[in-house]
């Protein structure tokens, strides 16, 4: 007999395909299911996972059976159970296969390579250079990815899927980067060619997304089902997800935060507009900052640490002069905050998030950011929205995006079994 019980919001990810109709859809649905059970629950006996899925335990052994087959589910019968006789526990094999994670930021490059459970095998982070042209970057992608694939391939594991992120605006359904404004891509069908290049199944994403998914996975907000993130790196990024699920839009344009428009009179936006958020909030705002008030503050420090040219001003550098006292670079990461603080106030009021997440280039000044941020956001936004919010900032580093690839891959894999 077939059963078809909706997963809760933590054993998937995403139900967009689950929707009833015919059997074929419900042994995907139930499949998945028993894996993200066994994802989020091992070692977890037949018996667990019955009482978890609502499944019955018949269907739960043919099922569990097929994965064994497939080599993508261990037992393990040396445990002992809380009443004395053995127990057969089950949970996702390592080497049930290997997933390779990409990013492709405005400067640089990023691959992972981990296990079937997402353990690191092999990562490289790679700078890039604006000289370097759309072809150039993307063969030295390639390199990477193919050094990963041996590699897995010295392991032992069949290779899963390849999961990248960008910077901009993704077709999800098509796996095209349709515009990427501080890389000045267009209409890259990216999907397309990895998938001619490496005959695997590819999927790609844009990078904040993919960080939202990485911090649900493997991050800060695993048991978190209301969150929204945010990074910076060149740009201002957002992932939104709503009942555990990311928030795409109707076509996978939607969380675009950075772009908001806060200031009509403000610079000129990478996108083309003028005074969108992250020409607020953004390293280079901060960096012009900077510049703006050393014409009429002369700081001799500054100007010394970076050889005597301001264009030689890093935000890193920045973080860490006003983590030293420096009154200009203090200042001007205050502003940040204050901006990023309001900003995230709207959101607070609009999506009613229990947790804030803050990664990329943000996380370096999050001794100065964290508390002012906070208290923006607890003055600014409606009281009963923030009785349960937390803001907190992403443990992953420069990680998350990578680590999302990779969790879309495995995300895929174990809702819809995508592998022969
Ligand atoms: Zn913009």
């Amino acid at each position: 007999m077939l059963e078809l019980v909706y997963p809760t919001i933590k054993q998937t990810l995403d139900a967009t395909h689950m929707i009833t109709g015919d059997q074929e859809k419900v042994r995907k649905v139930n499949r998945s299911l028993i894996l993200n059970t066994l994802r989020l629950h091992t070692p977890v006996s037949r018996a667990q996972v019955a009482s978890i899925t609502g499944l019955t335990r018949g269907t739960v052994s043919n099922i569990i059976n097929v994965l064994m087959e497939d080599g993508l589910v261990f037992e393990d019968k040396l445990q002992d159970s809380k009443i004395g006789r053995p127990s057969v526990l089950l949970g996702l094999r390592p080497d049930g296969g290997a997933v390779i994670g990409v990013e492709i930021g405005v400067n640089f490059i990023s691959v992972l390579l981990t296990n079937f459970v997402a353990e690191t095998l092999w990562e490289i982070r790679a700078q890039t250079t604006p000289a370097q042209s759309q072809t150039d970057i993307i063969n030295q992608a390639e390199k990477y990815i193919d050094r990963a694939l041996t590699i897995a391939k010295e392991h032992g594991l069949r290779p899963l899927g390849i999961g990248a992120g960008l910077p901009g605006l993704v077709n999800v359904r098509q796996g095209n980067l349709v515009v990427a404004p501080n890389l000045h891509w267009k209409n890259v069908p990216l999907r397309l060619i990895w998938n001619q290049r490496f005959h695997l199944p590819v999927y790609i994403d844009n990078e904040a997304n993919l960080s939202a998914l990485g911090e649900v996975y493997l991050g800060i907000a695993s048991n978190v089902d209301h969150f929204i993130y945010l990074t910076s790196d060149i740009g201002l990024g957002g992932g939104i997800m709503i009942d555990g699920r990311l928030f795409r839009g109707g076509h996978g344009y939607g969380g675009e935060i950075g772009h908001i428009q806060r200031n009509p009179q403000g610079e000129l936006c990478g996108c083309g507009r003028i005074g969108c958020w992250e020409t607020q909030v953004g390293p280079r705002a901060v960096l012009r900052r900077v510049k703006k008030e050393f014409e009429t503050h002369h700081d001799q420090s500054l100007l010394d640490a970076c050889s005597g040219n301001l264009d030689n001003l890093t935000f890193d550098m920045v973080v860490k002069f006003a983590l030293e006292g420096d009154l200009i670079c203090r200042q001007a990461i205050e502003e940040v905050a204050v901006n990023l603080g309001v900003g995230i106030a709207d959101l607070v009021n609009i999506f009613n998030p229990d947790l804030i997440v803050i990664g990329g280039a943000f996380i370096q000044g999050k001794e100065i950011l964290h508390s002012i941020i906070e208290k923006t956001i607890f003055s600014t936004a409606l009281q009963p929205s923030t009785d349960n919010l937390r803001i907190e900032f992403s443990e992953r580093d420069t990680e998350a995006c990578v680590l999302g690839a990779v969790a879309v891959v495995l995300d895929d894999i174990l809702r819809e079994m995508v592998i022969n």
